[in-house]
């Protein structure tokens, strides 16, 4: 690998996720430094998290070190594990701190960089609703599946070690193993059908005494669940979950969170407790700390609390050589793997054409005039003329529990609609394709069959 070189221009990357690794990925970084800074060392391939809170996959069959890219890069490319606390956008550095347990002396930095690329993404929504960060599982890294499985797994055995023999343990029994999930949009959708299926395939068989017991609400606080899916695969859904018996609890607004009960406003207006032992939060995103510090430094541009404004070449808007892409950002696209990722691609290819330009620019200035000068200065020209980035959509997918998934997809000016077992085989291959490398593909697959041979592992993380 060629060296980090100070002539070069540097670009630093915030971010390891979906927009920033699809960024990585792409870059040619002969004309670039690039500095990686990421709290975490891994990409992480969300759409499988669901399955990991209960086993169905291993968590470490769906990352993959940030190196494992960088390695291959014709440059080295500069990795930090560390969170970025600070952006100055007028004398274009940041600073960034490790925050893991294990610290040297010198465990802040602050760095210089010509080009910034927000990939940092969002964190989870509470609306402030009080007692939500203190009781609830969010489902969004890696450690949060952890934490749900064992949560999980500590209800059920608790559950397994009260005496069943008066009435007030029937009652602590009913609540340890109720199971809420609050937020009816795919995150937690997914996450009440992996649960199922975990119910259905093992708990019955390892636990026959309390697993009849066991029961799983969807609370949320719109008239329907998946408002972003056709009307049909709403009712598909809906109807699903009740075969299952997932009892959704629609225009239900959760206003409360205490140790062992939800507080909810209910359609009629009252209020109601609900007793849970594990509770699920799922309630969609907002801008981090990070990125709400740097819109407060320039309140005239950035005016949406939901996230950064970019133009349509994804630059930040109110900055210099900022640019921002995926969850970080407010713009017309859902905060989706797809987005991000496609932006991560865009934004690459945009900075490779600049490369190109600089280097025929070089070769245009080592030329003395005549023919060959005027062909390199017409390709020059093509290459300052930088397309906006567009957004091609593949369609929505997510799975809902007994092998069966649902897919909306586009088709040449409509849209397909389907749902079931054949559309949970496309669900798979959809997910097995698109994982990040040929190692996570082998280990998923590997996982299933294990699921399928063995069952799942009943073990707490
Ligand atoms: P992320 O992927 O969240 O990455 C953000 C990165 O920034 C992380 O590496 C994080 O560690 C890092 N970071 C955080 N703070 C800092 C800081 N201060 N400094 C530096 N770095 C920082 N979308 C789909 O299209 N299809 C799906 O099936 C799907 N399934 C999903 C399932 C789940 C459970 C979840 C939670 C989301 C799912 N999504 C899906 C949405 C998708 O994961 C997000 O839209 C996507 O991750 C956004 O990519 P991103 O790069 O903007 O952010
Ligand atoms: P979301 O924003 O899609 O859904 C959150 C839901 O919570 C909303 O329906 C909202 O009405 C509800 N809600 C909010 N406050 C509530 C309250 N107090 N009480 C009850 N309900 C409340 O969030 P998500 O599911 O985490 O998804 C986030 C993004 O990630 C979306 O863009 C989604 O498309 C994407 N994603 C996609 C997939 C997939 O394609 N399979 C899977 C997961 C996430």
């Amino acid at each position: 690998q060629k060296p980090f070189d100070p002539t070069k221009k540097t670009i630093a990357v915030l971010g390891s996720g979906w927009a920033s690794t699809s960024f990585l990925k792409s870059i040619d970084t002969s004309e670039y430094n690039v500095v990686v800074i990421s709290p975490r060392n891994y990409f992480l391939f969300t759409p499988l998290l669901p399955s990991c809170t209960v086993g169905t996959v291993d968590v470490r069959s769906i990352v993959e070190p940030v190196r494992f890219i960088s390695r291959h890069k014709e440059r080295e490319v500069k990795v930090y594990e560390a969170e970025c606390k600070s952006i100055d956008p007028v004398n274009k550095t940041l600073t960034f701190v490790d925050t893991s347990e294990i610290k040297s002396d010198e465990a802040e930095k602050t760095i210089p960089y010509d080009y910034l690329v927000l990939g940092c993404g969002s964190q989870n929504q509470t609306f402030g609703i009080k007692g939500v960060e203190e009781h609830a599982c969010f489902l969004k890294e890696v450690w949060d599946a952890q934490k749900i499985r064992t949560r999980l797994m500590d209800c059920v055995e608790t559950a397994a070690f009260v005496g069943q023999s008066d009435a007030k343990n029937e009652q602590e029994i009913d609540r340890l193993l109720h199971m809420v999930v609050v937020g009816g949009g795919p995150t937690g959708v997914e996450y009440a059908a992996e649960l199922y299926d975990f119910l259905k395939d093992d708990l019955t068989e390892w636990y026959p005494d309390i697993a009849g017991k066991i029961k799983i609400t969807l609370v949320e606080a719109l008239p329907n669940v998946l408002p972003a899916f056709s009307k049909q695969l709403i009712d598909y859904t809906e109807s699903t979950f009740k075969e299952q018996n997932i009892e959704i609890l629609t225009k239900t607004m959760v206003k409360e969170v205490k140790d062992k009960e939800i507080i909810v406003q209910q359609p009629d207006g009252s209020m109601k407790s609900i007793p849970y032992g594990l509770l699920v939060w799922a309630t969609g995103n907002t801008s981090r700390p990070l990125i709400r510090d740097l819109m407060a430094k320039m309140p005239e541009s950035q005016t949406m609390k939901r996230g950064l404004l970019v133009d349509d070449h994804l630059r930040l808007l109110g900055a210099e050589d900022v640019y921002a892409l995926g969850d970080a950002t407010a713009t017309k696209y859902a905060p989706t793997a797809q987005v991000a990722a496609q932006q991560g691609k865009y934004l690459a290819r945009v900075f490779n054409q600049q490369a190109n330009r600089w280097k025929l620019e070089r070769e245009y200035d080592a030329l003395t005039a005549g023919s060959e000068k005027d062909r390199l200065a017409r390709k020059i020209n093509k290459l300052r003329d930088v397309r906006p980035f567009h957004y091609s959509h593949q369609g929505s997918l997510a799975y809902i529990g007994s092998e069966k998934a649902i897919a909306d997809l586009p088709f040449l000016h409509g849209n397909i609609s389907a749902g079931g077992v054949a559309t949970y085989v496309f669900w798979r291959s959809a997910y097995l394709s698109n994982l990040f490398s040929i190692r996570n593909r082998a280990l998923v697959a590997m996982d299933w069959i294990k699921k399928n041979v063995f069952g799942r592992d009943i073990s707490r993380e």
